[in-house]
């Protein structure tokens, strides 16, 4: 058998999980490439801690780097074309053949989209959760509100994790009666893709917290001082501090390339994660796998790393010729912090054969030190 060149695009959770169960499960003749542009990838799941002081801004992020110890070669370079029919990858430091390519690229943010949000505050990223982290510490009074422009955004949790860590913020400040929650939504009801019991729950959680949710709008601007916004029904809200959940697309390189066809994200055959061409995958936030009439999988880490790990299976036993893994199961769970020592989880098994088995677990202790442990595994590389 002569050696297969496998190449992973993207250093995220689902680049990662699939580099390293690769490099585990083939022999060295094999190559597996990693190539993102960023030599230091975030965990974004730390920030809604983050903006409230909760998290050393020097522990959100891991070197990919490090993978060369693990036997994967990792190439810091932008990606600038897919070329599938080549089987070729052209980026700013050289062109690479593949056998096999697993397309990690994960989502990007159009804040053009919402104009002002650029302005306004955030926590979708470092940068933005820095920022508004700043802006909480001085924070004594008023109206804070968080809006997510449309769906699908990554992280269902994330918004209402922020609200409950802003409620538990400002109670520790002693200032939460003189302060206003706002969370608005373009879906009919939070956290919908969980269910509607789990999203009953969530709604009644933060309606004991005094969080106060709006539906089934969705954040068109905000004004260039960053104190109103507006939204879809024509409604507009006032407030001190507004963040936005910006609009997420596919990367321009991956709708060019084709993989898409056309569509907003890339369609995968759901039992294998497989794009329309033969070996190229698609795993996490970049693809798009259907569970039920108009839902899909959430774009998530977890996902993105059960996708990875997946595929990496495949790959190995086409390359060994052995049995292919059983269909993937859509299977994962998130966590939705409610304070410092209280998480929930969410999530579940998602194309389970009898349909969707997901919910949301009332938030604990351990809830929270299992989320610590996923923080410090992710770091390590164990995720
Ligand atoms: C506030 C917040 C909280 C979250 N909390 C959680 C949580 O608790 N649990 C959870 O499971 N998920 C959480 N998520 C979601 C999670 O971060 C994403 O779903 C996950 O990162 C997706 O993984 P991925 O591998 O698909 O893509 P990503 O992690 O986004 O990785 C994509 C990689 O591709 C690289 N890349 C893109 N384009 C190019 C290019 N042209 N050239 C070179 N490199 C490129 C990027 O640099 C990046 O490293 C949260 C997200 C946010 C924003």
């Amino acid at each position: 058998m002569t050696g297969k060149k496998i190449v992973v695009l993207g250093g995220g959770f689902g680049g990662v999980a699939a580099a390293r169960a690769l490099r585990s499960l083939l022999p060295a003749e094999h190559t597996v490439t990693m190539i993102d542009r960023n030599r230091v990838t975030r965990l974004c799941g730390m920030n809604p801690m983050l903006i409230v002081g909760e998290r050393d801004v020097r522990k959100t992020g891991r070197s990919l780097g490090q993978l060369a110890n693990r036997g994967i070669e990792f190439i810091e370079s932008d990606i600038e074309m897919i070329d599938t029919s080549g089987r070729a990858i052209k980026t700013g430091g050289g062109t690479f053949d593949f056998d096999y390519l697993v397309v990690a690229l994960g989502a990007s943010y159009d804040w053009d989209a919402v104009p002002g949000s650029d302005l306004a505050y955030s926590f979708y990223n470092l940068d933005t959760a820095r920022k508004l982290r700043r802006r909480l510490s001085r924070f004594r009074r008023g109206k804070v509100v968080i809006s997510v422009a449309s769906q699908p955004y990554k992280c269902p949790p994330a918004p209402f994790e922020t609200a409950m860590m802003i409620n538990w913020y400002f109670r520790k400040q002693g200032i939460r009666k003189d302060s206003e929650i706002i969370v608005t939504i373009p879906e009919p009801a939070p956290m919908a893709v969980a269910g509607p019991v789990a999203s009953g729950q969530l709604r009644d959680d933060m309606e004991r917290r005094g969080i106060e949710l709006r539906t089934g709008i969705s954040v068109t601007s905000v004004t260039p001082d960053g104190m109103e916004a507006a939204y879809s029904d024509g409604s507009s809200i006032s407030a001190d501090v507004i963040t936005t959940v910006p609009v997420h697309r596919v990367p321009q390189i991956v709708s060019e390339s084709g993989l898409t066809n056309g569509k907003p994200w890339t369609p995968v055959n759901a039992e294998t994660l497989e794009t329309s061409q033969n070996d190229v995958f698609a795993v996490g936030d970049v693809n798009v796998v259907p569970f039920a009439e108009g839902k899909a999988i959430p774009k998530a880490g977890v996902f993105a790393s059960g996708q990875g790990q997946h595929v990496a299976e495949t790959i190995a036993a086409r390359i060994q010729e052995s049995a292919p893994p059983p269909r993937y199961d859509g299977s994962g769970e998130c966590f939705l912090a409610y304070s410092t020592t209280q998480s929930a989880l969410v999530g579940g098994e998602f194309l389970a054969s009898d349909g969707p088995q997901v919910g949301l677990k009332a938030p604990t202790a351990s809830g929270m030190r299992n989320k610590e442990r996923f923080e410090r595994d992710w770091r390590r590389f164990r995720i």
